[in-house]
């Protein structure tokens, strides 16, 4: 059954049977788009191969940690090597430092950097140090953006939790969230002087894409200066993709504390929070808000992170904005001519899309509740359709569409012809 020539649908039986729903991860089910979830067998580039052979140009793109397209030779040799020399020994290493280095010199603000395993640990952590910074215990957080799926941060979430309909998730009792205040995005809440922290995704990315609308994160920053509070910077998704100083860079905005994952692993299980010194130097051993990691500061993490980040020049990032440009273009035109209601919005090297006749070609949302007004059978439909003609969307409504290093201007304009074909397709249907 699990053999080595199993099919995409018996190895999906195979994992039901010993993993709840097959997945390690709520999304990768195709639960909101239907259908049977490919098995990946191998990557290359742009494009994922499953175990029945078939390719797919893939837009997920390990939902923004892969950067310069899958399988990089800069990226593999760096964590073959790394690996030849031992995977984990809980004592500090080289790597660590230069990777610390690297996000320091990128991020406004940050001067020191704590290395963890996962985006969900660096925002969780950024809570934890922004309370015991502060010594205050309310958190406000905007409908819309996930911030990983620690208790706190589990309400009114986007990406998989708006896929699954839930406001926020079983399992987390009413005091986890009794101190998390939610308020709409792009428009500036009010705070006092109960509040510890305000955690944004300056661009949010988990709920399609939502630009933040001039002024906003601006206006963020006053209100925490004014009231004492600590501005959070989600950049799990933007960090190292918008530019290399991410969200905080392109918007002028400095935060007080920056989380990152994804691209600064290259692919590997990665996260990190950074801040000015005094704030960082509250976290252990130096200060009284405990933080710790088996595999935190991972050897191979860090050296494929490295490796990702050397790649990553002024000159790529222009380059991979064009092409997402280039592709957010060749995207809404193809859609539009084949009579598929939907709008794709791009934000520098990000883009999102939203399907549905309530949404016209330029339309942009501004927080959760336009963004909700996505069609996500239309959506279904639409994914259905691209899989079939080897096109790879995420299987979910509110996931970003990533294009990275690899999708060439070449690859991209060969996609745009089978993508019309899909959307006519999904349009009759
Ligand atoms: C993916 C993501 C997280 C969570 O990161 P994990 O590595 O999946 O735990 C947090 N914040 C944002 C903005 C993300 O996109």
């Amino acid at each position: 059954m699990t053999g080595s020539n199993s099919t995409n649908a018996e190895l999906f039986e195979a994992a039901r049977r010993v993993i709840p729903g097959g997945v390690n991860s709520p999304v990768r089910a195709f639960g909101s788009v239907g259908g049977t979830p490919y098995f990946v067998a191998r990557a290359e580039g742009p494009y994922v191969f499953d175990v029945e052979g078939r390719r797919y140009l893939d837009f997920v793109q390990s939902y923004g940690a892969i950067i310069l397209g899958h399988a990089h030779p800069a990226v593999t040799e760096a964590v073959a090597k790394a690996a030849a020399d031992g995977t984990s020994y809980g004592a500090p290493t080289r790597r660590e430092v230069l990777l610390a280095e690297r996000i320091a010199e990128a991020a406004t603000g940050v001067e020191q950097v704590r290395l963890v395993s996962s985006g969900t640990e660096a925002t969780m952590t950024a809570v934890r140090l922004a309370r015991g910074y502060t010594g205050r215990s309310r958190i406000v957080k905007f409908a819309g953006c996930y911030h990983g799926h620690a208790d706190a941060l589990l309400a009114a979430g986007g990406s998989g939790v708006a896929t699954l309909g839930l406001s926020g998730s079983a399992g987390v009792p009413p005091s986890g969230v009794a101190d998390t205040v939610v308020a709409p995005y792009n428009e500036v809440p009010e705070l006092d002087d109960r509040v510890a922290a305000v955690i944004v995704e300056p661009v949010a990315a988990n709920m399609g894409v939502v630009p933040p609308v001039p002024g906003f994160l601006e206006g963020l920053r006053a209100a925490c200066d004014e009231s004492g509070a600590l501005l959070i910077f989600d950049e799990v998704i933007t960090g190292f993709r918008l530019c290399r100083g991410g969200a905080a860079e392109r918007f002028g905005v400095t935060p007080d504390i920056s989380c990152f994952g994804k691209v600064i692993g290259g692919g590997l299980p990665i996260g990190a929070l950074g801040a000015r010194s005094e704030i960082m130097q509250t976290l252990a051993p130096t200060g009284a808000v405990y933080q710790a990691g088996t595999l935190s500061g991972n050897p191979l993490a860090t050296a494929a992170g490295l490796a990702a980040l050397e790649q990553l020049t002024p000159a790529a990032y222009a380059e991979l904005e064009a092409r997402a440009g280039q592709f957010a273009d060749g995207l809404r035109a193809a859609l539009t001519r084949s009579g598929f209601d939907a709008a794709v919005v791009q934000v520098g090297t990000l883009v999102g899309l939203y399907c549905g006749s309530v949404v016209e070609p330029g339309w942009v949302p501004a927080d959760y509740d336009d963004a909700r007004t996505t069609d996500e059978r239309a959506y279904a439909r639409l994914h259905a359709e691209l899989l079939r003609r080897g096109v790879a969307f995420a299987p979910g409504a509110y996931e970003a569409v990533f294009v990275s290093l690899a999708h060439t201007l070449d690859v991209i304009d060969e996609t745009l012809t089978d993508i019309a074909t899909a959307a006519s397709a999904a349009s009759q249907a």
